[in-house]
Parts: structure tokens; C-alpha cells; sequence
């Protein structure tokens, strides 16, 4: 018999999961029946406009078309994040610094980072400048792709910007035409015996299936009916637990990066898309009421005269993902704060473990445990490391400027073995090994450089490479930089290309 999975919730993690798990299991010999409901009275959270660039292979997996895509979710692409004021002044200067996608040159005995540390540049040249290429192109306006690039490759690295709504709009689009079943209902209660979900009541009565996927978003309504106790909460470590959001159209050029600045109680996000801007506050709501945080966000984003939006976050992650014959993904799963947009970067690793997993969970009860063990294990670590990086951006800053940021300084107390790790970056380069052994896919030492040094967390090096290797490492980096922006297109161009040729497609 083949097997019966029943989705509940129709946002980013819904649909992801729906075609996801379509395209895995609709061929071969036991093709598996994919329903999702999804409540018609119940919106989709509505932000996480921001991804990493690995979230480009998904959607690739997906075989979705690029362009399509972009211009159906009003699309921009992302070389990385600018963040601002992490860091207090110095000497009178905005604290800046770029985490972009772009891995490093290498190719010579010694790596750039360490040339960069050990000739005492630090002083001359910021290390993202120094070391990447990404950084150039932003300051330029440039995107990560020319028009020669295939679909989801560039010259380097990159993401998008998406329109939440419309993107979940289109993956729905999609699914349906692919064959998944879609039922507008609302989940009224789920039957559950054993530890296992038998069916669910819903406005259109009753759904059953052999495995339930959770995505239900903050309300979590499988998971939390099957076991409300599976939740493991990060706010010790993460304050952050309000957000509030703003849009505007947009009035200049799109640009290729998002915009991270640090504020009083939190940090604000800048997105730009093709039709809009998107500005948010993520913040401490035991420090700051929401009109509060309201007034500081409009105030930081000048003209923003729409409607806010206030969202309350959960931030953590569930004990067990997968309980029972019960999976809970996206929000319903856990939340980290979107810093480094990895939102539906971990929806898209949940997934693909999961059908893994799920096309291997057949057999006796012990061996069930074991595939579901094996789950939630990476799963946890997938979390884990995450908050470990998440909880570096903070725990790295000299700001002293309120309450929230004196108690971030001493975040890395609360996340075991970050404090180790700080204190050996302190006497040597951090490099791949330091953080193997993890479940750090996302976030290898090259990100983590990116932010120990553009947060001054540097290593006293006592040996030196030459000055001859030194002149080759710079005059390679200069002839890579030139190569790119010779060979990348300004980011509206790309866009314009892009957008346009879409439409041309659509009438012809
Ligand atoms: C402030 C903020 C900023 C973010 N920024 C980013 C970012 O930049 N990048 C990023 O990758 N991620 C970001 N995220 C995370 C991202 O928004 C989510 O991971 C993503 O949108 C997936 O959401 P979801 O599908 O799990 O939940 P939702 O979008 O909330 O969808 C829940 C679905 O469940 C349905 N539902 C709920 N209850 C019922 C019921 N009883 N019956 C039937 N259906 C029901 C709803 O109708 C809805 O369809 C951000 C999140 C927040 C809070």
C-alpha cells in the first residue's frame, strides 16, 4: 500500500514540503498520496522575505524555473548582509561589516585570513574588503550573476529576496499542478491514541493519513496536541521575541544585500524587492512595548506610513521534530530569529532528511525508533549550531548603550561551548576543524571569520608569512575582484532582464 501524508498548513513550509515530498515520492513503485489543508480563515505568517544562497539547489531540486520564480514573487538576488552598528563607533565611524555568500580564494600554503590577521591590516582595511569580492560588488550596485549565468548559478554565491505571500502562492501553484492534493479546512481537533495521530477533524470533516506533517506555523496544532510539552526554548540565550514589520514601495534601485541594523532593544531588517520594501524590528518585548518598538522602527526607516504588523515568536525548537507519526516543520518546528535569514534554509534541510528518513521508516517498532531518533538527532543539531552562530552576532558587540545589549556581551555564557571556542579564536585563525564534528553545514568557519572579524574578535599570530606571499595573495584577490566586476551585471540590469524576459515568455 503506499503511504498517506497529511500536511496541515499552507505557507512556506507547506508547500515547500508538499513538492518537496512530491517530487520524492510520486514515481517508483509505491507512489504516496500527498494531501495538504490549509485554513482559508488562518493567514501564513507573511515574512521571511530573505534566504540564504543554498535555498538556490531547492529549488533547483524542486526543478522549478528561476526566472519564473523570481518574477512571480517579485524576486531581487542577495550577495549577503550588511550589518550596522553591531559595534559602537570608532573614531567618530558607523561600525560596518559584510557576511556575504562568497567563499574564499585558496590555493596558496597560507589562507587569506590569516594573511590578513598576521600583516596587522587590521587597521587599514576591513576584513570583508580585504578578503572577499562580494563586498565590491555591493558597493558598486552589482548582482552576483551576469547574463550568460544558468539558472540558479552565478559568479558567486547568492540568494534571493522573495515576497513571502506570493512565493508561498506560487509553490501552491506548483503543487497542484503536479498532482498534489489541496483541501480548504480548518483543523478543528486531532484524534490521537498511543502516541500517534489517527485522523484529524476538520471543518470538511474528517482526514486521515500514515504520517502527519506539522506545518502549521506558530500555532503548531498537531504537535502540540500530540505532546504539549516537546519544546526546548532558546530565550535564555535569544531575548528576541517580538517582531514588528513595515512596507513601502520601494523608491530606489533594489539592492543586491539585506540590511541589518542594530537598534536599542534588537536589530531592524531592510529587504528590498521588484514593488516593495520591507523594514522589521525584531526585539526584546520584556524591554520594549510594541508601539514602542513601532515608533523606534519607523523613526530608523523614515517614510513608512503602512499599517505594522506585530508578531509575538516562539523561539526555540521542539525536543522531538518527529513524535509518534507526527513531524513538525517550519515554525511549528522551531525558530531561531531570521539574523541570518536561515528560516526556510532549515525547512528545505527538514524536508529532504525527512524523505530520507520517511523512505526508509517501514518495519518493526524498534527500527521506527531508530530511523525517528535518527531525525530529531540532526535535526537538534541543526538547531543547535545555528543559535550557537546566531548567538555569536551578539555576544561579540561593545555596545553599552542599553540593558539589552550590556546582557547580550554575556549571551555566549548561556550556549555550552561557544565560550571555549571564543577563547582559542582568541589564539589562533578559526578555521574549518574547530567547528567540526557539529552539524554545521550552514555556517562553516568562513562565515564564522566574517563575523569574529568584523567584530574585532581577532587572534594573536606570532608568525608571519612573507611579504612576498603576502604582495601574491592581495594581487590575486585584486585580479579576482576585477575578473567579477568585469564579468557581473549591476543588479537593476539583471533584474530588468530577468523580469522582462519572464513577461515576454508569458505573452508569447
Ligand atoms: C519576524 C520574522 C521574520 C522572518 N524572516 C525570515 C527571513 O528573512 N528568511 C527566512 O528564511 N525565514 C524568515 N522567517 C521564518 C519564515 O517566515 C518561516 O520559516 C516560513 O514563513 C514558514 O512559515 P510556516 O509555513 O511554518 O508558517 P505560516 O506561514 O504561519 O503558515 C501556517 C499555515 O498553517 C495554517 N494553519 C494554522 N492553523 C491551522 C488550522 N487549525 N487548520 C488548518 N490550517 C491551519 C495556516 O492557514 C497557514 O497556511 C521569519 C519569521 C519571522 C517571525
Amino acid at each position: 500500500m503506499s503511504m498517506q501524508i497529511t500536511i496541515v498548513g499552507g505557507g512556506a513550509a507547506g508547500w515547500m514540503t508538499a513538492l518537496y515530498l512530491n517530487r520524492y515520492f510520486s514515481h517508483g513503485n509505491k507512489p504516496a498520496r500527498i494531501r495538504l489543508v490549509e485554513s482559508a480563515d488562518i493567514g501564513i505568517i507573511g515574512v521571511g522575505e530573505a534566504t540564504v544562497h543554498s535555498i538556490r539547489y531547492f529549488f533547483a531540486a524542486l526543478g522549478l524555473d528561476e526566472s519564473k520564480l523570481l518574477q512571480a514573487a517579485q524576486g531581487t538576488l542577495k550577495s549577503g548582509i550588511l550589518f550596522r552598528n553591531w559595534m559602537q563607533p570608532q573614531e567618530g565611524q558607523t561600525h560596518e561589516y559584510f557576511h556575504p555568500f562568497e567563499a574564499n580564494l585558496s590555493g596558496l600554503p597560507w589562507d587569506i585570513s590569516s594573511c590578513w590577521l598576521s600583516q596587522n591590516e587590521k587597521a587599514n582595511e576591513r576584513y570583508d574588503l580585504a578578503v572577499s569580492s562580494a563586498a565590491h560588488l555591493i558597493s558598486q550596485g552589482h548582482c552576483a550573476k551576469s547574463r550568460l549565468c544558468r539558472p540558479f548559478q552565478g559568479q558567486i554565491p547568492y540568494g534571493y529576496h522573495l515576497d513571502a505571500s506570493l512565493m508561498a502562492r506560487y509553490l501552491r501553484e506548483v503543487a497542484i499542478a503536479r498532482g498534489v492534493e489541496r483541501i480548504e479546512a480548518t483543523v478543528e481537533s486531532v484524534d490521537c491514541q498511543n502516541e500517534r495521530i489517527l485522523s484529524i477533524q476538520t471543518s470538511q470533516g474528517e482526514i486521515g493519513g500514515d504520517v502527519f506533517i506539522d506545518c502549521s506555523g506558530f500555532r503548531a496544532i498537531l504537535m502540540n496536541a500530540l505532546d504539549k510539552d516537546n519544546w526546548h526554548s532558546y530565550q535564555h540565550c535569544l531575548p528576541c521575541n517580538r517582531a514588528v514589520a513595515l512596507q513601502s514601495p520601494l523608491k530606489a534601485e533594489p539592492r543586491p544585500y539585506t540590511l541589518s541594523t542594530a537598534l536599542s532593544n534588537g536589530w531592524a531588517w531592510q529587504i528590498d524587492l521588484m514593488h516593495r520594501q520591507g523594514g522589521g524590528y525584531v526585539y526584546d518585548g520584556n524591554r520594549l512595548l510594541p508601539e514602542q518598538a513601532e515608533a523606534e522602527l519607523r523613526e530608523h526607516l523614515g517614510q513608512f506610513d503602512g499599517k505594522a504588523n506585530h508578531l509575538q515568536m516562539q523561539v526555540g525548537r521542539r525536543e522531538a521534530f518527529w513524535h509518534g507519526n507526527c513531524i513538525a516543520l517550519g515554525l511549528s518546528g522551531g525558530f531561531i530569529e531570521p539574523l541570518e535569514s536561515t528560516g526556510l534554509h532549515v525547512i528545505n534541510l527538514g524536508v529532504r532528511l525527512m524523505a530520507t528518513h520517511l523512505a526508509g521508516s517501514v518495519g518493526s517498532g524498534e527500527a521506527q525508533q531508530r530511523i525517528r531518533d535518527s531525525y530529531n538527532r540532526q535535526m537538534c543539531g541543526i538547531y543547535e549550531d545555528l543559535k550557537q552562530f546566531i548567538v555569536l552576532h551578539y555576544c561579540l558587540s561593545d555596545r553599552q548603550d542599553s540593558a539589552f545589549w550590556r546582557q547580550a556581551a554575556r549571551s555566549a555564557e548561556q550556549c555550552s561551548g561557544l565560550p571555549a571556542l571564543l577563547d582559542l579564536w582568541r589564539h589562533k585563525v578559526c578555521e574549518f576543524m574547530d567547528l567540526a564534528g557539529s552539524y554545521t553545514t550552514t555556517f562553516t568557519d568562513e562565515n564564522y571569520r566574517y563575523v569574529l572579524y568584523g567584530m574585532q574578535h581577532y587572534p594573536q599570530l606570532h608568525f608571519t608569512p612573507s611579504p612576498a606571499l603576502v604582495a601574491q595573495m592581495k594581487s590575486r584577490q585584486a585580479e579576482h575582484i576585477r575578473h567579477l566586476q568585469q564579468h557581473t551585471l549591476p543588479h537593476s540590469a539583471y533584474l530588468g532582464f530577468i523580469h522582462q524576459s519572464a513577461k515576454n515568455a508569458q505573452v508569447s
